[in-house]
């Protein structure tokens, strides 16, 4: 079994306390691990690290802190496949997916390295006379990231490269579930030449959580997980002063109208829905068909999720891997149950999957439910697994009134070649991220990511230039120098522009 270490001020620091969470390979079931869990004196010390590397870090000249940047970036290209490996090893999904998985990271790292561009103040010569303005984006000191089990290299990715790149130091506290390949990110970065302390890693639950939270030298926390543990963490963070943004779960609809192609349709659902075994938080759960193409498109659906391999992420072919942990597969498989007793109609039951030669693996095969209504737990609930719900509706208006009354609103997708009802949905959805035709419409690194109601706490998406506003705080100077035509006298009245 590996020891996990947390990784402080450039080297990694040994357990100390003991309690430790379990590790699994979810292919196996095996434990290959224990995560080890930081205690208030370990988060402290890691801030401490923080603080002390930050000074040099915030000075140092843009073009030194892009050159590490650039090195990262071509030392995580040249290692993807290790890093892919211990995603599939820990987590489960398939290696295909978690190559997409770093590929994702990485675009949001490049995006990084553009930060001079990014950082740029405004200049206005002459706002009174003789005296000029102009603004800057400084950095904010200690900054934290929380993030979930379901993408242990995108998800932090999608944080540390922006803040560091603005000149900030940080703390990663990684998913106690799939603990490794922060690890090799942190190693990676210190080969690159980043600075110990910029960049460390604490292990563990939600103690170590809570002792970031209330760190009085934590200027910000980014949060990624569930809604629930998002919400805490944004209501417990902001009282404590510190600037919150806190992404939470999801629950995406995709509309498929009359006129659309149902194979594009079919191959799009059975992509969404089963990719990562669902537990992606752009996962498509719920389908929602407009009119009388149901029936068919149930059909087509439920003939290719008999084509979709089940097994070992690793196994060449394997097109969906285990969950992420034997409790989470019961809860996600008791919806099943649950949905029938509630009067839906089970069209395919992955709970009777087997995989060859991994008994213990924790795997469900995909499961699709038709005649799901708003009022079943399996709508109203986030489920995180290759579960897809279908809701018959009447018409459009059903629909988006549908999408725009669920209290999640991550993401949404509408398929139809009508330009009309596309360009309509697009107005009127009330959510982040839109797809059209486009299942998974997760943002490029240069716009942003984040959904709208339970789906995000805080005023600022992640990455993109939000995330360079979020790890930045704006100072505006005003200056006159003396021997200029206005000197200045004396005046008590509030100086205005002339
Ligand atoms: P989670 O909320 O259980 O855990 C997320 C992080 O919070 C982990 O680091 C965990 O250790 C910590 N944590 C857990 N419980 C805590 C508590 N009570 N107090 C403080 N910290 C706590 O989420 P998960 O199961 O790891 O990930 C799956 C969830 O994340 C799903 O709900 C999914 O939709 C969501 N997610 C959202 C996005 C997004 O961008 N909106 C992206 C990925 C995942």
């Amino acid at each position: 079994m590996t020891a996990i270490s947390h990784w402080i001020g450039g080297q990694p620091v040994a357990a100390r306390n003991g309690r430790a969470t379990p590790v699994y390979n979810p292919a196996t079931g095996d434990t290959t691990s224990q995560a080890p869990s930081a205690d208030v004196a370990v988060v402290d010390a890691a801030v401490r690290a923080a603080i002390l590397a930050w000074p040099g870090w915030r000075d140092a000249p843009l073009s030194r802190r892009t050159e590490v940047l650039f090195r990262f970036r071509q030392l995580v290209a040249e290692r993807a496949d290790d890093l892919a490996r211990l995603i599939v090893r820990e987590h489960g999904k398939v290696f295909s997916d978690a190559r997409g998985e770093v590929r994702r990271g990485l675009d949001v790292v490049e995006f990084a390295c553009g930060i001079p561009q990014l950082l740029k103040g405004s200049f206005t010569e002459n706002a009174s006379t003789d005296i000029d303005s102009w603004s800057i984006r400084q950095p904010l000191g200690v900054v934290a990231g929380i993030t979930p089990f379901n993408f242990p290299v995108m998800v932090p990715m999608w944080m540390f490269p922006i803040a560091i790149a603005c000149g900030n130091a940080f703390v990663l506290k990684p998913s106690e579930k799939d603990p490794s390949p922060s690890l090799l990110m942190a190693q990676l970065l210190a080969e690159a030449g980043l600075p110990d302390g910029v960049f460390n890693v604490v292990h563990g639950d939600r103690a170590a959580v809570d002792a970031l939270l209330v760190h009085p030298d934590v200027r910000a926390v980014s949060f990624v997980g569930s809604t629930p543990v998002a919400r805490g963490i944004y209501e417990a963070a902001t009282r404590a002063g510190k600037r919150v943004q806190a992404l939470g779960g999801a629950k995406n609809h995709m509309i498929v109208l009359p006129d659309a192609d149902l194979d594009v349709a079919a191959d799009a659902a059975v992509s969404a829905a089963y990719g990562s075994a669902g537990e992606r938080c752009m996962a498509i759960s719920v389908l929602v068909v407009v009119g009388d193409i149901a029936d068919e498109l149930v059909r087509r659906i439920r003939e290719r999720i008999h084509g979709v391999r089940v097994g070992d992420g690793m196994e060449e072919g394997s097109e969906m891997g285990p969950l992420i942990t034997r409790e989470h597969r019961d809860r996600v498989a008791s919806y099943v149950q649950r949905s029938r007793e509630d009067g839906a109609t089970i069209v395919a039951d992955g709970r009777a999957l087997q995989v060859a030669g991994l008994p213990h693996g924790f795997f469900l095969g995909p499961c699709l439910l038709d005649h799901v209504t708003p009022a079943m737990a399996a709508y109203r609930d986030e489920i995180f697994g290759p579960v897809l719900s279908v809701v018959r509706t009447g018409s459009f208006e059903a629909a988006r009134d549908l999408v725009n009354a669920n209290p999640y609103a991550n993401g949404v997708a509408l398929f139809t070649r009508d330009g009309a009802f596309a360009r309509r949905f697009q107005n009127e959805i009330e959510v982040g991220m839109v797809g059209i035709n486009v299942p998974i419409p997760v943002p490029m690194a240069y716009y942003s990511f984040g959904g709208w109601r339970n789906s995000l706490f805080g005023d600022a998406n992640i990455y993109g230039e939000d995330g360079v506003r979020f790890y930045t705080r704006t100072k505006v100077v005003t200056s006159r120098w003396p021997g200029s035509r206005s000197r200045g006298e004396t005046n008590l009245s509030f100086p205005t522009a002339r």
